[in-house]
């Protein structure tokens, strides 16, 4: 109904996403195991799909137990999960609120952690300097984004906020990490004499044992390379975290073989692939009594290639 939970049966959704052959996406969030296929708003959605294929979404959709009638299932191709609105790289200097942004840079400040758990960086690029924030909601990106250090290479997505004290601020929604900085540390060397610790004498200056006096030229820092235990990879938030638009891990790196991208193809006209979503809208006035399972075999799937992306979070 209509802005009231969705009577659909969670559990058999998170067998159905156990079911990797169907190639669905963001059916479940893997940290909470939250359901996201169902909507809360009001919306006449009861559960959207979203995968790669037409036939597999019908058999995945197949594994839910619907516990109200449905009156359609429709399948749509949409931009959901295609990183539709990142289609081109944006300089710091050009950027304006509510914009959505790929940025080029280095990161220019070690990320802290602000109140709430919210953890910010520093990013420049040659035209300037902006703040990226993974906000609390994000969960363990923000462990991502904490393994960061000063001059790291970074492409970094997001929409573009006002943040605090009035400063435009990325809302990160992926990164991409390019190269990866030397995490190099010195440490004061122990005195060749008597073992002890040393102290500097001063900047740019040599060493002095603390015990017995002798000195030791500067050159005696030990220097030292922590691992780093980051990747150069693609880094997300949670499924929970994303935006519609957001292409989600599984297709990252993911090229659809172009066998499968021509079946797609022929049954929903035109266009490049797209990911498609199984939705069935649960109709609020004149409830149709039909198993869904009978409506779907007398009408397979309804093809709407201009269907605009539904928001079904
Ligand atoms: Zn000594």
């Amino acid at each position: 109904m209509l802005g009231k939970p969705r009577r659909v049966d969670l559990d058999s959704v998170r067998k159905m996403d156990e079911h990797k052959e169907f190639r669905t996406f963001n059916n479940v969030d893997p940290e909470t195991g939250r359901v996201l296929t169902c909507p809360h708003g009001p919306d006449p959605v009861l559960i959207g799909v979203r995968g790669e294929d037409p036939a597999d979404l019908v058999a995945a959709f197949l594994m839910v137990e619907l516990e109200e009638p449905v009156e359609r299932v429709m399948i749509f191709k949409t931009n959901q999960g295609t990183d539709a609105h990142f289609d081109r790289e944006s300089t710091i200097r050009d950027i304006s609120v509510h914009q959505s942004v790929r940025l080029n840079g280095r990161v220019s400040s070690p990320p802290k952690i602000l109140k709430g758990g919210h953890v910010f960086f520093q990013l420049e690029d040659p035209t300037g300097v902006v703040d990226c924030a993974a906000y609390q909601p994000t969960g363990s990106f923000r462990n991502t984004i904490l393994g960061l250090i000063a001059g790291d290479r970074v492409e970094a997505y997001g929409g573009v906020r006002q943040g605090p004290e009035e400063r435009l601020t990325v809302n990160l929604e992926k990164l991409a990490i390019l190269s990866l900085e030397e995490d190099a540390h010195y440490l004061r060397p122990r005195c060749a004499s008597c073992g002890s610790s040393c102290e500097s004498m001063g900047r740019d200056q040599g060493f002095r044992c603390r015990k017995c006096g002798r000195r030791f030229p500067r050159e005696r820092l030990i220097r030292s390379v922590l691992p780093r235990r980051l990747r150069e990879t693609f880094y997300l938030p949670p499924p929970r975290a994303h935006r519609h638009l957001t292409k989600p891990e599984s297709r990252q790196h993911a090229e659809i073989d172009k066998s499968q991208a021509q079946m797609v193809h022929d049954k929903l006209s035109g266009g490049a692939l797209l990911p498609v979503q199984c939705l069935s809208p649960s109709s609020a006035p004149k409830m149709s009594h039909s198993d869904p399972r009978r409506t779907l075999r007398a009408k397979p799937w309804h093809s709407t290639p201009s269907a605009r992306t539904r928001s079904i979070a």
